[in-house]
């Protein structure tokens, strides 16, 4: 399988989840383009790495995905987009009489209306080309709820309807729209909310793993980031071709609970 001449546009992908999801994709031929709100040095040797070690074009480009111009900008400087990749996000916990207003303000900006506006300047690329393909990373809790995560939980929800109105407006186009609801992912999203669980519950660090975060996630195992690149190149195949406006959980069976 070949995104050779393919063009892929991957948010937050300086790290974790997006890294991972940039990888599999370069590895399958597609070009990336790499973005995160910082512009750093070490942003764009990561760029220059993945070029190197996959024989692709690949750069980074800097966008805040917390505001809408900055998202918009990103897939115009990109110049080609046949494969989107929303994964820029964001984590903040509190009850929601605790939560403080401009968290969930980031929090939904960056999780879910940058896909709004990301999508709306793919799309008319997309249709150019005759061919497309928009890849959310929602999250198991874009379908299921936790406590203390309301604005994350509001995001992903929200990203999984979007998804679903972009394959409804799109279904005659050779556009796919799908959303993928991973479980728990080690990824330094993840990784930085051991220390404070372990402090709570005066636990070590394999307990809170396990009893804590993989609580819910029968399998007892973390998803991986290249289960998830796989899983998109897999959207981007031609297998995928009539898979349009669902959920693709990837969470060791959270979601069968
Ligand atoms: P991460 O913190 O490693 O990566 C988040 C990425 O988003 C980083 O590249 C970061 O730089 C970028 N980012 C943050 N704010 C941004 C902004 N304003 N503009 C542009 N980029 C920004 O986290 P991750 O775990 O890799 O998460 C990636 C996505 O996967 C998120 O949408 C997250 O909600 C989702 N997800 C993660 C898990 C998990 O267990 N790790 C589970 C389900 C869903």
């Amino acid at each position: 399988m070949t995104l050779n001449g393919k063009t892929a546009v991957i948010t937050g992908s300086n790290s974790g989840i997006g890294l991972g999801v940039a990888i599999e994709l370069a590895k399958a031929g597609a070009d990336i383009v790499l973005n995160s709100f910082t512009d750093r040095p070490e942003d764009h040797d990561i760029a220059t790495d993945i070029a190197t070690q996959y024989g692709v074009n690949a750069r980074y480009i800097a966008a805040d995905m917390s505001k809408g111009a900055e998202c918009r900008a990103l897939i115009e400087q990109a110049g080609a987009c046949d494969i989107l990749v929303n994964n820029a996000g964001i984590q903040y916990v509190a009850a929601i009489d605790e939560f403080p207003s401009d968290k969930w303000d980031a929090v939904i900006a960056i999780n879910m209306s940058s896909a709004f506006h990301t999508t709306a300047a793919a799309l008319p690329i997309m249709r150019a080309a005759g061919w497309g393909r928009v890849i959310n990373i929602a999250s198991a809790h874009g379908l299921t709820a936790s406590p203390f995560k309301s604005a994350y939980v509001a995001a992903k929800h929200g990203v999984v309807g979007l998804t679903k109105v972009t394959a409804l407006e799109t279904a005659e186009e050779n556009i796919t729209a799908n959303a993928i609801c991973p479980g728990y992912v080690l990824t330094p999203l993840v990784e930085a909310q051991i220390p404070n669980t372990m402090e709570k519950y005066g636990m070590d660090r394999d307990t809170v793993i396990r009893e804590v975060l993989l609580e819910r996630q029968p399998s007892k195992a973390f998803a991986t980031v290249e289960q998830l690149g796989g899983t998109c190149v897999f959207l981007a195949s031609d297998s995928a071709a009539q898979m349009t406006g669902t959920t693709l959980s990837i969470d060791g069976g959270w979601t069968a609970l």
